[in-house]
């Protein structure tokens, strides 16, 4: 399998300023260390609680933030050493999907011009050409031709979404950051939506990272799980090694949590207790060790790695170091 995106040692590390002074007091420690490797035409989903640095990690690799340090190889180059013009082609063939798509759809343009905004931008002016991409989307993505006259507020929550995939993918990339791309609509919509997320994936040849933290929707759609914990990657395994043989307790802790899902598992339950700790000042040794019902004294001081137990499934537990 081809690798699209190779992510080596990322870190985002947010500066917190003093509000008078404008001095550093702080960090956010959103990404620490993040290695992963994204193939081509699979859709890897990232889950974690809120907070545990998906958006970042998301937004980082588009380059719609300047992470701190690390490498973002994409097909082989380095995007975060990219200049603004050297990036324009990658901005063309990556997109991202939001969870609210009214954020991404200027409510005073009709859905044509918004559909037509991503041509004006990367300087194609062929009105015919435009037009017939256009018709075509609108097929693809299940939208008929009267909704080009119309306002983004016009349009319930699965409509709008639709128009907000419709134009995400216009230009027909290659890459799609879908940024809990359901989570804000009723759920007996959020199928129809992940169903085309699933079409458009197959016929386009589109690869995803899909972020959520509903795991029967991951279940559903992804073809590999990594699972996030304070800004690391904390397990990362194929779709079906996850459901049938996941490893690090928050990955079991997540699990419990979904009643669907963890109902034929044999393995204990485990609720999380507390919140997430501050990804301003994390837990020393393993990140987890405050919330873990296993953790014993070496967690508490010493960092686990991310190792690989079987062919493609990497956990970071000293439960499962030999
Ligand atoms: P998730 O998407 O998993 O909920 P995020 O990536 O949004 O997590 O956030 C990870 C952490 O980084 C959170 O603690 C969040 O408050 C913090 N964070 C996100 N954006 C910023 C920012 N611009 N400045 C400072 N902290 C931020
Ligand atoms: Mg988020």
């Amino acid at each position: 399998m081809k690798k699209l995106f190779e992510i080596k040692n990322l870190n985002m590390h947010y500066p917190l300023l003093d509000g008078v002074m404008g001095n550093i007091k702080g960090y956010v420690y959103a990404l620490n260390d993040v290695s992963i490797d994204i193939y081509e035409n699979e859709i890897l989903a990232l889950v974690g609680e809120s907070g545990s640095g998906k958006s970042t990690l998301g937004n980082s690799i588009l380059k719609l933030l300047n992470p701190t340090s690390g490498e973002v190889l994409f097909d082989g180059k380095n995007i975060l050493q990219k200049t603004k013009k050297e990036l324009k082609s990658f901005r063309k063939q990556s997109q991202l999907i939001f969870q609210n798509p009214y954020m991404s759809l200027n409510p005073r343009m009709k859905i044509y011009h918004l559909l037509k905004e991503p041509f004006v931008i990367h300087g194609i002016k062929d009105k015919d050409e435009i037009n017939l991409r256009i018709k075509n989307i609108l097929e693809i993505t299940g939208l008929s031709e009267d909704v080009l006259d119309r306002y983004p507020h016009e349009f319930s929550g699965g409509q709008r979404q639709r128009i907000a995939i419709a134009r995400a993918i216009i230009l027909n990339p290659s890459f799609i950051v879908a940024d809990e791309p359901v989570s804000a609509l009723d759920v007996s919509i959020q199928a129809q939506i992940v169903n085309l997320l699933i079409d458009l994936k197959k016929h386009l040849n589109l690869t995803m990272l899909f972020i959520s933290h509903d795991l029967s929707v991951v279940k559903y759609i992804s073809d590999r799980i990594a699972v996030m914990y304070l800004g690391e990657i904390v397990e990362i395994a194929s779709k079906e090694e996850f459901f049938s043989n996941h490893k690090h307790p928050y990955s079991e802790a997540l699990l419990s949590a979904v009643p669907v899902i963890s109902e034929d598992k044999k393995n204990k339950k485990i609720l999380l207790s507390g919140d997430i700790p501050s990804p301003q000042n994390p837990p020393k040794g393993c990140k987890f060790h405050t919330r873990c019902p296993y953790a014993f004294k070496k967690c508490k001081c010493e960092k686990p790695s991310l190792k690989e137990i079987s062919p493609s499934h990497n956990v970071r537990c000293f439960l499962f170091e030999s």
